[in-house]
């Protein structure tokens, strides 16, 4: 059965360039071949570049592994894009094909430099989480308690002049309050849950989930163990819908959306894998949930930010 599924965080592209794997036909969360054709499935796939590069080596990482995405995107041409504006994304389903989206998970990437923002947009990058767990150039993540630094500002107000969309996943709360005092479009978070349901410093506080939404960005549910319950055990698909469910109450109904944290976490049985996306959209209509939200949040809110702000 074809879906629509709008996923906006994966980390696919940089564990199959480790693993020397190919993104169709492996044994991974995320393969090309899961879904069936005629799905209209968009897909941010992640650069992660992890806390320890720096200068050189960051670029050089950045580099090696845009050189990988961009060698799968042309391989498997006949069934996903990759795309940088919404006409691209609209043409990538009307020729039957998925889409991608190119994004960098870690700020490390940009190496210190604000024309590095400039590069990555030329290279296609469209999101860009600001930090990972620890400390770099732009600012600190959920690990430590230092907030943005001045070239995170920067960073951050060329990437909204540039059209980059910020993502605020991984950063802390220091540096979560700057950037609303700086932050003059919307911003979002590929791949947080609630704090108020399970209390990790890498979900959102209900506060920071309103923040987002009063500015109409997007918040992406993680099907990371951890992120879905404290203890790490999960067993039934309740214990993440019970953060949809939260954060429904506080008004997420058009800011809700899907991002999976695939290939960058242990996941539940329930969806361990791009093929069991399905099992969540039956539990949320089984659980109560109208057609129309379900579709908001597999879909229909992440296309609307992407024809706003790509
Ligand atoms: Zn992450």
């Amino acid at each position: 059965m074809s879906m629509d599924l709008f996923d906006l965080h994966c980390d696919t592209i940089t564990v199959c360039n480790n693993k020397n794997k190919p993104l169709r036909q492996n044994d991974l969360h995320v393969d090309l071949s899961a879904l069936p054709q005629g799905s209209r499935w968009a897909q941010a796939f992640a650069i992660f570049v992890p806390d320890r590069y720096r200068g050189e080596a960051a670029k050089g990482f950045f580099q090696e592994n845009y050189a990988f995405y961009q060698e799968q995107m042309a391989k498997n041409a006949d069934r996903i894009l990759p795309v940088t504006n919404y006409a691209e994304l609209q043409q990538a389903f009307a020729e039957g094909k998925f889409a991608s989206i190119l994004a960098i998970e870690g700020g490390a990437a940009l190496a210190g430099e604000l024309e590095m923002v400039d590069y990555v947009r030329e290279c296609g990058v469209r999101l860009l989480t600001l930090t990972w767990n620890g400390e770099n150039e732009l600012g600190s993540g959920s690990a430590t308690n230092q907030g943005l630094t001045e070239f995170g500002r920067q960073a951050v107000a060329r990437m909204e002049e540039k059209g980059i969309i910020v993502d605020v996943s991984h950063l802390n709360d220091q540096g979560f309050a700057d950037l609303c005092r700086i932050a003059t479009k919307p911003f979002i978070a590929t791949h947080s849950n609630s704090r108020s349901v399970c209390n990790h410093p890498r979900n959102l506080t209900d506060e920071q989930f309103c923040a987002i939404r009063d500015r109409g960005g997007l918040v992406g549910m993680n099907y990371y163990r951890l992120f879905i319950r404290e203890d790490g055990v999960s067993n039934h698909i309740s214990d993440l819908t019970a953060h949809i469910h939260h954060f429904l109450a506080l008004g997420g109904e058009d800011i809700l959306c899907l991002g999976s944290d695939f290939d960058g976490a242990e996941i539940p049985d329930y969806l361990n894998g791009l093929d069991r996306v399905e099992n969540l959209r039956a539990a949320l209509l089984a659980e109560g949930l109208s057609e129309t939200i379900v579709q908001k949040i597999f879909y229909e809110n992440a296309r609307r930010f992407f024809e706003n702000y790509l």
